[in-house]
């Protein structure tokens, strides 16, 4: 079984439009609520409250009672996942946070609550009407109603499906490194780079983000100001979404088998990067490559991320690796690499070892050391 995401765009009337809205913000209030309760909770009695204190707590906010409910567990989780960072040692950890209304973006369905045919059905705004240019071939999981900074709104959904199992293409073996400057090395020597349209976006957002630095704070002109830079996003968003598509449709169709690093635990991405993880889109690559694999009779095989770039991919002699040190010098066997085709070696020998047939390097290695 796998997870996949729709996502279609819904037109609700303008009274519907207004009660939604309405519902965001008791979906704001209730979060900030709740977390308010916390910290005093923690503040006099030096422990968090129990999930069934704040679940009690959601109770009449005026929502359907599963979307609020599961604002009770997302900051109960917020700060669960607070006190783990903290225990494994890291500083910058930082604990749920208030949200203002442009924070609270989604509703939340996790089970029920709403019905899907022509028209989407939804407790409490009845119908209202959606594009669905796909179709849904699985079963509907949850919905999740958002409202994007441009003021359209969308309804997403989790399916789940059987994948179509298909006997391996017969293809080449390929490790892959995720990195922020080059988007993917693989262990053939490719690279692959964020494309320049994406490069356009972000430049424009980093502008749009100086205009609106410079507008008087809590001017009209500011308020403007923002919006466009949400809208911009928006606008880079829908485009890395659509170049990660085509990137990993032929991922899967050129290899039968791709190692990549398992970033996927956000712990992992916070503990190491701060926010560019996420930022760079390496988590939706990860979950594409995932889903779409299986039918283009591919495998993709997740490892441990620890010390790939830091490992000669020859001689497995350990040393560190600064950020800004672009190559791989090896002292014991003089392996001189780029430092990211090194990781990828390491990843893709990492995935393969002790599978029948792996030799240390696997498929990958023709390229000039
Ligand atoms: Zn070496």
């Amino acid at each position: 079984m796998t997870m996949k995401m729709y996502r279609f765009r819904i037109y609700p009337s303008k009274a519907q439009e207004k009660q939604l809205g309405q519902h965001l913000w008791l979906a704001k209030n209730l979060w900030n609520d709740l977390l308010e309760h916390s910290k005093n909770t923690y503040r006099n009695f030096d422990k968090f409250p129990s999930r069934d204190a704040l679940q009690l707590m959601s109770k009449d906010s005026g929502m359907y009672s599963q979307t609020s409910q599961e604002i009770a567990h997302r900051v109960e989780n917020g700060i669960w996942r607070y006190v783990k960072l903290r225990k494994a040692g890291n500083r910058k950890a930082g604990f749920p946070r208030f949200r203002s209304i442009d924070r609270m973006r989604s509703l939340h369905y996790p089970q029920s609550g709403f019905w899907l045919g022509n028209e989407l059905k939804v407790t409490p705004f009845a119908e209202i009407p959606i594009v669905q240019h796909r179709r849904i071939k699985g079963k509907i999981k949850t919905l999740t109603l958002k409202r994007e900074a441009s003021g359209k709104w969308f309804a997403c959904f989790a399916v789940e499906e059987t994948p179509v199992i298909k006997a391996s293409n017969g293809k080449s073996r390929i490790g892959v490194d995720l990195g922020l400057k080059t988007l993917a090395t693989l262990s053939n020597g490719s690279k692959i780079s964020n494309p320049r349209h994406i490069r356009k976006h972000q430049d424009k957002i980093a502008f749009l983000q100086r205009v609106s630095d410079r507008k008087k704070k809590g001017s009209k002109n500011r308020k403007k100001a923002k919006r466009n830079v949400a809208i911009e996003f928006e606008k880079l968003k829908n485009t890395r979404k659509d170049f990660l598509h085509r990137l990993s449709h032929n991922l899967v169709n050129s290899y039968s088998f791709i190692a990549l690093e398992d970033l996927a635990s956000q712990e992992l991405a916070e503990m190491n990067f701060g926010k560019q993880i996420n930022d760079a889109g390496w988590g939706e690559l990860a979950n594409m490559l995932r889903y779409k694999a299986e039918s283009a009779g591919c495998e993709v095989v997740f490892v441990n991320p620890e010390g790939t770039t830091k490992i000669c991919c020859i001689c497995e002699n350990k040393m560190d690796m600064p950020l800004a040190v672009r190559g791989y010098d090896c002292p014991m066997c003089g392996n001189h690499m780029d430092r990211d085709l090194n990781a990828a070696y390491n990843i893709l020998k990492r995935a393969t070892a002790g599978s029948a047939g792996s030799n240390a390097c696997g498929d990958g290695l023709h390229v000039r050391l």
